[in-house]
This record gives C-alpha cells, sequence and structure tokens, in this order.
C-alpha cells in the first residue's frame, strides 16, 4: 500500500499534450464565420445547442467553442438559451425515442429562417447506436437538417468550417 502511495506520488500525470494553439487561423475561421452572419442575416449568429441523445462526447467539444481557449464570444457567435432565440440549432446524438418529441418541439419553437446541423457521427446516421431499441437514429429521421458535421466527435474548428460552409452555401 505504501508503495503503491509513493508511486502515485511521483508518477507523472497520464495526460495528452494539450493540442498546438493556432489562434491566427482560429481568429481567421471564426472572424469569416462572424462576417458571413452579417451578410446573410444582418447580424451575429445564434445557436442553440440540443443533446438529443448523445453520449456527451460532442458537447465537451461544442462547450469548448465557449471556453478560454476558443472563446467564440468574442467573435459575436453566441449560444442562447431559447430556441426562440436562435438561428441555428446544433443538434447531437442518436435521436432517442424520449428526446423525439422534445426535439420535433424545439424546431417548431424556432423562428424561421432556421437552420439545422447535425453534429457527430450519431446524429447522422445513429453512429454506434444504430439498430438500439431505443433509439431513432438520424435526426433527419426527426426534423429536416441542412448540414452533416461527421466526426466522433467533431473539433470545434470542423464544426466552425461547418457553420461557415452552411453560412455561405445559404
Ligand atoms: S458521435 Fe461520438 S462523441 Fe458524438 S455522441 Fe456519438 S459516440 Fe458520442
Amino acid at each position: 500500500m505504501r508503495r503503491i502511495l509513493f508511486e502515485s506520488l511521483v508518477a507523472r500525470p497520464l495526460t495528452e499534450k494539450a493540442p498546438a494553439k493556432d489562434d491566427a487561423a482560429l481568429a481567421a475561421l471564426a472572424q469569416r464565420v462572424d462576417r458571413a452572419a452579417w451578410r446573410r442575416l444582418g447580424r451575429s449568429l445564434s445557436i442553440r445547442e440540443v443533446d438529443a441523445g448523445s453520449c456527451n462526447g460532442c458537447e465537451l467539444e461544442i462547450h469548448a467553442l465557449n471556453n478560454a481557449f476558443y472563446d467564440l464570444e468574442r467573435f459575436g457567435l453566441r449560444f442562447v438559451a431559447s430556441p426562440r432565440h436562435a438561428d441555428i440549432l446544433l443538434v447531437t446524438g442518436p435521436v432517442t425515442k424520449n428526446m423525439r418529441e422534445a426535439l420535433r418541439r424545439t424546431y417548431d419553437a424556432t423562428p424561421d429562417p432556421k437552420w439545422v446541423v447535425a453534429v457527430g457521427d450519431c446524429a447522422v446516421d445513429g453512429g454506434i447506436f444504430t439498430g438500439s431499441y431505443a433509439v431513432i437514429g438520424a435526426v433527419e429521421n426527426v426534423v429536416p437538417v441542412d448540414l452533416h458535421i461527421r466526426g466522433c466527435p467533431p473539433r470545434p474548428t470542423q464544426l466552425l468550417a461547418g457553420l461557415l460552409a452552411l453560412l455561405e452555401s445559404m
């Protein structure tokens, strides 16, 4: 016991190194998203995140957009608490049977024009949960989807690139 305690005190933590910080590329991408939003909507983009049954891996990446590292709000992009204030719904996870009605109501509560982005492999086609008795599967089985962003989970920069592609295709 004493040996294990000593080893755990001197052992280095088993963590991955933080990704290299590329401020310039990230800032350029986020600014392009914000400029595209102003061109299309006349204002900054408001995003509502909907967890329709994910394992929360995708949420960690989406939340990272707001952390001190990415800090998206400095570019005007913001997450809102109500679908009534949102332009875009970011939907994660395979849609579970329990979340089908909630997702449908959230979609109905979002004012037009609105866009839906399916985030992560599970949202695109059910991913590793395909065939489960508890899930319906892809988001597009419940609401219309405008953009799919693959990945398990997709990185924050992939999310930004997806949003940019969506805004530029509007
Ligand atoms: S795509 Fe991966 S990280 Fe996202 S909800 Fe599915 S299993 Fe989790």
